[in-house]
Order: C-alpha cells, then structure tokens, then sequence
C-alpha cells in the first residue's frame, strides 16, 4: 500500500515541474518586454544626442565654410569701385567705347574672382556695364534699384542680399559697394556669388544642411525641394517685403510644416511633415550668422539612431531571455536534482528498512543455527562415543571370530611345550644335561611366540587412544598380520604382500589403521573360506599426495546387489553368528575420519579388492637413504 501511494505521488510531482518552468519562461518574457518598452525611449534619446553631437560637429564644419566664403568675398566690391574707368564711366554713361572697355574688364574680374557677375550701377539703379554683356540675359541696360544691396550701398556701406536672380533666375549672394568720386557717390559696384558649389559638398555629406533667412525662408539647401519653402508662416509684412525686394519668387513660397522639440545640448528634434513625402525625423543643430542674418541648420536623420536602439533593446531583450532561459534551465535541472534526491533517499531508506529486517531475520536464522550446531554437535558426540563403542564391538567380535584359531594357536605350542618339557625331564634323568638344555630353550622360543600373539591381541582389543598424526604404513600392515597370523594359518591361506622399500608416511593413527587392514584381512578370510588354496595380495602403491593399500582375495567377490549396500551398518551376508555387518561400517569411518577413502569392487578374474587411500605425509626423518 505505501508503494503504491509513493509511485502516484511522483508522476503528479513531475508533471508540475514543467509549467513551472513555463510559466517563469512567460514571466522572463514579460519583464524583457517591459523593460524594453521603458528603456527604449531613453536609448534612443542616446543615440539621438549621439547624432547630434555629429550633427553640431558637421554644422561647425558647415559655418566655418560659408563665414570663410562671406568674409572672402565682402572686400571684393569696394575693391573693384576704385578702379578710375568706373568713376569714369559713370561720368561719360553713353561713352560707347568706355562702356565696351569696363564691360571686358568687369568680365575678366569676374572670371578671376570666380564670381557669377560683377556689374556697374549708376545712382538710380540702372546698369551702365556688366561681366556678362556678352550673354542674352545680360544685366546692362537693366534696373536694380529695388534690390537692397543697392539701397545699402547707396548709403555707404557694404551692401549684401540674398536673392534668387530676377534675370538668370539663378540664386546668388550679392555683395555691393559705392563708387565714390570726391566725396561722393556716383554708383555702385555689385559682385554675385552663386551657392550651387556649398550645396554640391553638402550633397556628398551625411546630413542635411539648410540655410534659412531670419524670416524662416530657406534658400540654400542640398535637398532643392526645399528650396524657398518658410519653416515658419510667413507674417504679411514678410511677404510685402520679399515682394518689394523681389528676393524670392512668392509662388514658391510655401511652408514647410516643422514641429520641434528640444532634445538638449542645444539641439533640437524635428519633425518634417512635407506634404506629399512621408513624415521624416531629424536630429537638428541651429547656429546663426549674425552678419549675413542666416540661421544654418545641419539635419541628421533620427533613422539610424532609431535603428541602433532597436538593435540594442532587440540585443538586449534576447540577453534577457537567454538568461532567463538559462536560470530556466537551472531551475528545471535543480528541480530533477531536487526530485532525483529525494527519490535515492526514499530508495535508500526502504533499502536500510529491508536491510534491518533482512538483519532481524539472519540473526534469527543464525541463532537458529547455532542452536541446531550445538544440537548436532552434540548428536555428533553421541554417534562419535556409539561408534567408539561399535568399534570396540566390532573389535570383540573380531576376537570371538579368531577363538577357534587363537585356541588352536596356542593349544599346539602349548602340547609342543609340554612334550618339549618331558623329553627335557628324560634327558635329565638320563643325565643328558646337553639335550635337556636345547629342549629348554625350544620351550622358552616357544612361550615367546606366545607371549608374541598375546601382545598383538591385547593391544588390537584396547581402546584406541592415538589421536590422527602421521603413522608409518608398513607396521600397521606387519601388526595387523600379526594379530591374523594364527586365522591365517588355521585357513591355509597364502598371503602375498611385499612391504614397500621406502617408509610409506600417511594421515593416520596406528592402532584405528591396524583394525581397518584387520578387517579387510577378516573379511578376505571369511570370503576364501570355500576356496581352494586361497590367495590374499596386499599391495601398497604410492602416487603423488596418495598412498594406497590393496587388498585383493581369490574368494567368489562381493553378492551381486551388495556393493551399494557394503558399507551400511549391520549389513552382512554371514549367517547368524557369522557378522555383525559393523566391520566394513566402522573401517569406512575411520579412514573417513583420516581424510582417506575406502572403497570395494570385483576383480577381472575373480574376488574382491578393497581399495584403502590415504594422504602421504612427509617422512619426519627425512627421506631415507
Ligand atoms: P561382516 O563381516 O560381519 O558381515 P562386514 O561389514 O565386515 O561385516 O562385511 C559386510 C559384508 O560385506 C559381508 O557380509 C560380505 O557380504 C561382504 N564382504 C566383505 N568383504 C568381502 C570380500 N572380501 N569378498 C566378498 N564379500 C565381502
């Protein structure tokens, strides 16, 4: 049940992440627009004073040019006045060949000036000669009295106008001075600069340039559009006087809507709503030629710093959201992290709940264990003394089963002892002392070979107290043949055994080894009994680690179906009285207890070998020489 409501839980909190995210994402969007709309405005203002600092520096440029031309041009007039031909003329008006002569000389000062006309006027106004009478539109024979650069000069000054040419049609800066002839004004001499090469520089330039009167009227300008257009309206006195002066033709007069607003530092900012052309912003700086009465205006166009504003706030807003889906991200990831975390310490708690029940159970389990240790060890002991005791049986039996033999075996030493005894007591009598000794001595041999036989049985019949240690196997087998010794004879059997030429060591302790060979010795017996001229082979054969003792006999071998059986407890084919079935049992422990093994099969020909391994120790002595 817990699992269950832990597994819904998570998907539900996975599932809330993303719209979390989403929705910082939307935030992050909003504020980048907001802060955008806010810091656009200031950003362009930027970029705008920017402009205008370009634009005031063009502008100073733009003066300094137009000053250095008015400056240059303004001795020029007063110059020419006081050439003697044009006193001259002025005095002899209708002297045809003085007329031709000022005319040339006119015509090549204005050449040499680059001036557009160079012209005489007399008092009233009318054009005695001129550098371009040789033109169609020449100014000779016509009246300029209008125009105030005459009116000024006339007064004894220097007379200057702007105008639009009222016979080339062309507009020019018109600077006049009196001819002065003792005292007195006679005339005037006017010169005519044309504008056309300020405004063919301009035109290469960045910005606009406008020369504007102080009536607002623009006369120069590189965009021609706007040439003679008012920036302000025009009041009537105005129009009466650009009338009178004939300055600007008045039809071409028309204003050009500027709305302005400061932007500081002295600029301004326009805007020009020319009909006809789409509205146009313009970053503008003013400054004033006080002595020509001209305002000069240099125009950069608001475009670019526009542009540049947007390029920032655009760069800016994709930085906003390039951090904010960074710290987006982030978050997600922290999130995960967070989630992951929280999803390990759950696992890792159930695990160390599962890990202290799992703890809870094996130490359960161990003392479980430990109780059925305790129980088998002492289940173990009781088998270990039961066996002790069958053995010790089996041993027993082992004596009951060699009685008959044992009684023989003593019984006839013990007839040839007593005959020996008499023929010695004869001897004596017969005062044989030599014959009486050796029948003496035969007597004693004989008591040996006893006493002999008693030795092996008493110590096959005690309890075995010999731990397991490394035991020697060629005097277990001699002893063990020793204590069969009187069977052996009483069954006539033929016992073949080589003892091994070296000292054959193995895992084992002597007396338990002994009963074992006994056994197979017994059993080889028990099994030729019916067999003519019985063979019993013991072989000892060592390879390697092992060492193995065979014990092969020419009996019938062991009942088909027994082999499985062999080794069982009380499993015997004797009848009663025969065996216990225990022999084979307990020789099997006992090897087994040694770390050997003990097994049975038929031979080839026929009989049974019994096979005794046992691991090789090394010779304590060293090897033998
Ligand atoms: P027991 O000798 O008292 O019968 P053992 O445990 O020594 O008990 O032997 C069990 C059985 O194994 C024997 O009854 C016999 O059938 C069989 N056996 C033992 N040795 C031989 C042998 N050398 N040849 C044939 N059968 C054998």
């Amino acid at each position: 049940m817990a699992d269950a409501s832990h597994s819904s839980a998570r998907p539900r909190l996975a599932a809330r992440r993303p719209i979390r995210s989403g929705t910082a994402l939307a935030l992050a969007l909003c504020l980048a627009g907001i802060v955008a709309l806010v810091s656009f405005p200031r950003i362009e203002r930027f970029f705008q004073r920017d402009a205008a600092e370009q634009a005031a520096a063009t502008l100073s440029l733009t003066v300094e040019g137009l000053t250095g031309a008015l400056n240059r041009y303004a001795p020029l007039p007063a110059l020419v006045a006081e050439r003697p031909e044009l006193a001259q003329l002025l005095r002899e008006p209708t002297n045809a060949a003085l007329i031709d002569q000022v005319n040339e000389s006119l015509r090549q000062t204005a050449y040499s000036l680059s001036a557009s006309d160079v012209y005489l006027l007399d008092i009233s106004g009318h054009t005695l000669a001129a550098s371009n009478y040789r033109k169609t539109l020449s100014f000779v024979g016509r009246s300029f009295a209008y125009r105030p650069y005459f009116t000024q000069a006339l007064d004894g000054g220097l007379g200057r106008f702007f105008a639009l040419g009222t016979t080339s049609g062309e507009r020019g800066y018109f600077y006049a001075a009196p001819v002065e002839e003792d005292q007195r004004i006679t005339g005037v001499v006017a010169v005519k600069f044309t504008v056309d090469s300020f405004e063919e520089t301009w035109r290469a330039g960045p910005a606009t340039v406008l020369v504007s009167d102080l009536r607002g009227v623009v006369f120069m300008s590189d965009r021609e559009d706007w040439h003679f257009r008012a920036l302000r309206p025009l009041t009537p006195q105005a129009r009466a006087g650009i009338e009178a002066a004939r300055q600007y033709p008045l039809s071409e007069v028309t204003p050009l809507p500027t709305e302005r607003s400061a932007l500081g530092g002295g600029a301004e900012l326009w805007t020009i709503e020319d009909p006809g052309t789409p509205s146009a912003g313009y970053v503008a700086q003013t400054t004033r030629i006080a002595e020509a009465g001209w305002d000069v205006t240099v125009l950069v166009s608001t475009g670019p710093a526009r542009q540049q504003a947007l390029q920032m706030v655009a760069i800016g807003t994709l930085l906003t959201l390039l951090l904010a889906l960074a710290v987006t991200i982030y978050l997600q990831r922290r999130a995960q992290q967070l989630a992951l975390m929280a999803a390990q310490t759950a696992a890792r708690a159930e695990l160390e709940a599962r890990v202290i029940q799992r703890t809870t159970d094996l130490n359960e389990a161990n003392a479980q264990l430990q109780q059925e240790v305790v129980e088998r060890r002492q289940a173990e002991q009781q088998l270990r003394k039961t066996q002790a005791e069958l053995v010790q049986a089996g041993k027993l039996a082992a004596l009951g089963q060699m009685s008959a033999a044992l009684s023989h075996e003593f019984n006839q030493p013990l007839a040839a002892v007593k005959s020996y005894a008499e023929n010695a007591a004869t001897f004596l009598e017969r005062d044989r002392p030599q014959e009486a000794r050796e029948n003496v001595g035969r007597i004693s041999a004989l008591t040996d070979r006893m006493a002999e036989i008693s030795k092996h049985l008493r110590n096959f019949a005690r309890r075995p107290q010999d731990a397991v240690d490394r035991v020697q196997l060629a005097p277990v087998i001699h002893d063990a043949l020793a204590v069969m010794q009187a069977r052996i004879k009483h069954a006539e059997a033929e016992i073949r055994y080589t003892p091994p030429a070296a000292p054959v060591w193995v895992r084992g302790g002597h007396v338990r080894l002994q009963q074992v060979v006994v056994n197979l010795l017994s059993n080889a017996l028990d099994a030729t009994a019916e067999t003519e001229a019985p063979v019993i082979t013991l072989e000892v054969t060592q390879s390697g680690e092992q060492a193995v003792l065979s014990v092969c006999d020419t009996g019938p071998g062991i009942a088909p179906g027994a082999e499985e059986t062999l080794f069982d407890p009380f499993f015997t084919t004797k009848g009663p009285g025969g065996g216990l079935g225990l022999g084979l049992s307990i020789s099997y422990n006992i090897v087994r207890d040694f770390g050997g093994t003990l097994s049975a099969h038929n031979r080839e020909g026929s009989g049974a070998e019994f096979r005794l391994t046992l691991a090789c120790c090394p010779d304590p002595e060293g090897p033998s020489t």
